[in-house]
């Protein structure tokens, strides 16, 4: 049975493509050839679990290296400056991945970024982490461009920082998404949070971060049939009736989100 994945239906407009060029020059000019490796590698994993032999053979070479060639391009756009942790080259990587994508590029690209950066997360920081060393003198101090505006509205966050806990899962209280319990794990090095892994559902949704810190994730605080829980905005406590799903409304900000409560 074909599988859809939540990030599947994602387009972007031809516009976009013709900024992404213009604005990100040396990464464009590489991004062909690392969803080419990705495809590949995801070949090769697709085929180790068809014959159920973790020791299949693996074909990813060419992508560690694609890996090199884009962070290099990262630090020639600007995109990652000297002083960027492996998480956050990471998930630059997870959003240019994204939006590649959405220029009609193959899923199956897609896949094998999720298995290397979500399911694979340890692994993938090691390699980034040796990766940045190595390449980070590129940038000689420049100062990061992500907040230019044309980089900035192509690569729009698709999480926020502020997340829900519920029995089953976590979710984000600005964007669509949901991520069961069996998709993350707890963990309290190197830093309190959730990993995301997806080693449960296999369902990547690249719109995810690969981490998030525990101090971004709230439980709805549940008292006579009320539920309280923060504005995602401004931090104001909202309180409303206690239903399985809530639709809240700031009295400060007027922000408006919907919320699982269990
Ligand atoms: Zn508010």
């Amino acid at each position: 049975m074909a599988q859809t994945y939540p990030f599947e239906h994602i387009r972007a407009s031809p516009h976009e493509l013709e900024l992404f060029k213009k604005v990100l020059p040396n990464v464009s000019k590489e991004m062909p050839e690392y969803f080419r490796t990705m495809e590949v590698a995801n070949k090769s994993i697709a085929q180790k679990n068809m014959f159920g032999n973790p020791l299949g053979i693996r074909q990813d070479l060419g992508f560690e290296n694609a890996v090199k060639v884009l962070l290099i391009a990262c630090f020639n756009d600007g995109i990652l400056t000297q002083g960027d942790t492996a998480l956050q080259a990471i998930d630059i990587f997870r959003a240019l991945t994204l939006k590649w994508y959405a220029f009609g590029n193959k899923l199956d690209s897609c896949l094998y970024f999720g298995y290397f950066a979500y399911s694979c997360h340890p692994n993938a920081l090691s390699l980034f982490s040796d990766h940045l060393k190595q390449s980070e003198f590129l940038a000689g101090g420049a100062k990061s461009r992500l907040n230019h505006p044309d980089i900035a509205q192509l690569l729009a966050p698709t999480y926020s920082n502020a997340w829900f806990k519920t029995t089953t899962g976590l979710g984000d209280k600005l964007h669509p998404l949901l991520i069961s319990d069996g998709d993350v794990t707890k963990t309290g090095l190197p830093r309190p949070g959730y990993l995301v892994h997806f080693r449960s559902s296999r369902q990547f949704d690249l719109r995810a971060p690969t981490f998030i810190e525990m101090d971004l994730v709230e439980t709805p605080v549940i008292r006579d049939a009320k539920v309280i829980v923060t504005c995602p905005q401004c931090s104001q406590k909202c309180r409303g009736n206690l239903f399985k799903q809530i639709e809240m409304t700031c009295p400060t900000c007027k922000t408006t989100w919907k919320q699982f409560t269990s």
